[in-house]
């Protein structure tokens, strides 16, 4: 028997949210940012569906072989840098694109007899404590770099937020104000915004925004949902029901048997659980779809297998295409339901979950 668990991704709501994107970016370009495997909905197809875009953002070299692999030809960024000396190699050989986050990649760069022309985002850190160098040191550092013959002229300043999904936090504010106050006796563009702050705060906007989460329907912002902001969905995560059992008052469902039934009661199996990325952390009362019915999981999530009350969907039968996830069960709501952000839940769909495609 196969498994029943699917991801179909929307590759018309991918387009579509990037024409959001760059409509809300009002003329800055736009990097689409396709790390952890495109937020879990697969790198290659979103690159293909994501064409349009201006430049995509990675998380390792790695993914960019494998997007020069697939053929494309746009500009890919490494978010994090290179952080051995033959990456710096590797990164010119595939054309990939560096921020420059940490003096130990200044030191690498420095430590370069040539080569062609390097394109360099240099990162400065405004108050993320992450990564990115002292924003008083830009001028240094950007006439360091310029100075190098193997590293493009025209770089490009960028800062990232901590907090720009908190829409009323002074922070965004503070960050931008110090980032605009580093750079501004220094040519070239300027790259601040992440999806929240495309959202909330249009004087970040620069000449870059960075989005990811928006292209794939998804929000961080407390309490919003993507499509709250015009965005679609481009996952649904379904399976099949595998059983139904008639268990009697007092019976207990799951391991450890968390979950009582408070009278007679249909208990139905879904054919997922931790293995295929659905949350363990998914308490009893998170809504799932049967059919076209509501239904809430009840008990623990398990490795291969979800348990569910049924008292709401009378008709629910053996076969059902049960909804975990999707443009009708938006992920944040499943993802406040299992402590957690809706990216964390797309990202976490493994291997064993088959991938389809629906659209164009
Ligand atoms: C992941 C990431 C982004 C995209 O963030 P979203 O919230 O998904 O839009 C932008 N910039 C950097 C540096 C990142 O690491």
């Amino acid at each position: 028997m196969s498994r029943s668990a699917t991801a179909t991704i929307h590759l018309d709501a991918l387009r579509a949210n990037l024409a959001r994107v760059r409509t809300l970016a009002e003329g800055a370009k736009v990097m689409a940012v396709v790390k952890a495997d495109a937020y879990g909905h697969g790198l290659e197809r979103c690159a293909r569906a994501l064409a349009d875009a201006d430049a995509f953002g990675v998380a390792s070299i790695a993914d960019g072989l494998r997007l020069r692999a697939a053929g494309n030809r746009q500009r890919v960024v490494v978010l994090s840098g290179p952080d051995a000396a033959g990456d710096l190699a590797e990164m010119r050989r595939l054309q990939l694109e560096a921020v420059i986050h940490h003096d130990s990649q200044l030191a690498m760069l420095e430590a370069e007899r040539g080569g062609d022309p390097l394109k360099v985002w240099l990162n400065l850190d405004t108050g993320m404590h992450r990564l990115g160098f002292a924003p008083e040191r830009a001028p240094e550092l950007h006439a360091r770099l310029a100075a190098l013959p193997a590293v493009d002229k025209a770089i490009v300043l960028m800062t990232h937020f901590a907090s720009s999904d908190e829409f009323d936090n002074e922070l965004t504010a503070r960050q931008t104000q110090r980032f605009f106050d580093a750079a501004s006796d220094l040519p070239g563009e300027r790259a601040l915004s992440n999806s929240a702050a495309l959202l909330g705060w249009p004087a970040a906007r620069g000449n870059w925004v960075r989005v990811g989460g928006l292209l794939y329907g998804l929000s961080v912002v407390e309490e919003k949902t993507g499509a709250d902001f015009g965005f679609e969905p481009a996952m649904t995560l379904t399976t099949r029901l595998v059983a139904i059992n008639r268990i009697a008052r007092g019976g207990r469902v799951g391991y450890g048997a968390t979950w009582e039934c408070p009278e007679d009661m249909r208990v139905g199996v879904a054919a997922i659980g931790y293995g295929d990325g659905y949350p363990r952390s998914a308490r009893s009362g998170t809504p799932v779809r049967v059919g076209d019915a509501p239904a809430t999981v009840i008990g623990r999530v398990s490795m291969d297998l979800l348990t569910l009350d049924l008292r709401n969907a009378p008709n629910a039968s053996v076969g059902d295409v049960v909804t975990l996830w999707g443009p009708q069960l938006p992920a944040e709501l499943i993802a406040g339901h299992a402590n957690t952000i809706s990216y964390e839940l797309t990202c976490g769909v493994t291997r064993r979950v088959l991938f389809a495609e629906d659209g164009e």
